[in-house]
């Protein structure tokens, strides 16, 4: 469990109503936050872009509604991060190279670890520690494009239901909750006993205008789900999505699936979107130095939700994610 008595820097519940900027630091490293605070208590929801440096959707999103939100009806308490790894967003990569750690591995962090590490420790302690509600906005990266989703770390009380109607607002995505997977800052706010959901873009290494349009929506409807605006009298009108919940740890887990068998050139043969059988051939690695190349075979059947666009490759890349969708 996380440390409840860490002390707070900036303590929301005692900021006037209105709209504030802040900037979180501690021992070299820091974010900015925009704060919504209404008349009336409600809850804290807290959204973040760019755990990921390469990852541009959520940063545009949020940094658009930083200027131009002025809600006049808010409850509770609003935090948007528009750019929660800044080493990582300006190096355009990934991960900070100062240390070269994943974000999404190393939470909790830790207070006098590397610079990520101290990231995950500060954005965990003075504002996941403060949330009701958290949404961490990824994508594919520049690398990767996928078939966007919305997910949740199952849990085995209520929170699980409120998660999964968190996840329904972004019903112009499908849904794939799974285990728990630790250093992730979901498994943080699961720690923490956080409501708590991620977002998947197409990536690719820009913005699409669907998946900002899609975000729009999906922001817009979380923010009454979960109470900081008022919900429409006729209800929230949401597209029924489609809900995939696994109990394999790894399926989920994007970094692991068909791995490059060499550095080389990777040709893909089955397309995002498609149905593939297992064994069947999906790709081939061609090698450098010879004219021999590796067939990648599919090791389950299921469909292309991820596949990788950078066509340059080293042992070990995830080329392809499947899922039974
Ligand atoms: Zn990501």
């Amino acid at each position: 469990m996380a440390s409840a008595a860490f002390r707070l820097t900036y303590p929301l519940d005692r900021l006037k109503p209105g709209f504030h900027r802040h900037r979180f630091t501690a021992r070299g490293v820091g974010f900015e936050a925009f704060i919504w605070r209404g008349l009336q208590p409600g809850p804290v929801l807290l959204v973040n872009g760019a755990t990921h440096g390469d990852e541009y959707e959520g940063p545009t999103l949020l940094r658009q509604w930083a200027e131009t939100w002025r809600p006049t009806n808010l409850r509770g308490t609003v935090i948007l991060v528009p750019v929660l790894n800044e080493g990582a967003f300006l190096a355009g990569a990934r991960c900070d190279p100062a240390d070269g750690r994943n974000l999404a591995r190393e939470f909790p962090g830790r207070a006098n670890g590397s610079v990520t590490q101290r990231l995950a420790h500060l954005f965990d302690t003075q504002l996941l520690a403060q949330a009701t509600h958290y949404a961490d906005l990824h994508s594919a990266g520049h690398a990767y494009e996928l078939l966007p989703w919305s997910g949740y770390i199952t849990r085995p009380d209520a929170g699980d239901r409120v998660q999964r109607a968190m996840a329904a607002c972004f019903d112009s995505f499908w849904c794939w909750a799974g285990p728990f997977l630790p250093g992730r800052t979901l498994s943080a706010a699961y720690d923490r006993g956080i409501p708590a959901i991620y977002v998947e873009c197409q990536g690719k290494g820009g913005v699409e205008t669907e998946d900002l349009r899609a975000l729009e929506r999906g922001l817009n409807a979380l923010l009454r789900q979960v109470g900081n605006l008022p919900v429409p009298r006729a209800g929230l009108k949401l597209r029924r999505q489609r809900l995939r919940i696994t109990k394999d740890t790894e399926e989920a887990h994007l970094q692991v699936h068909h791995p490059a068998p060499h550095a080389g050139l990777f040709v893909p043969t089955a397309m995002l979107g498609a149905w593939v059988k297992r064994g069947q051939g999906i790709g081939r690695v061609q090698r450098l130095d010879t004219t021999q190349s590796t067939i990648v075979r599919a090791t389950s059947t299921g469909r292309v939700v991820m596949h990788r666009r950078q066509r340059s490759v080293l042992a070990g890349d995830a080329l392809y994610t499947l899922a039974p969708v």
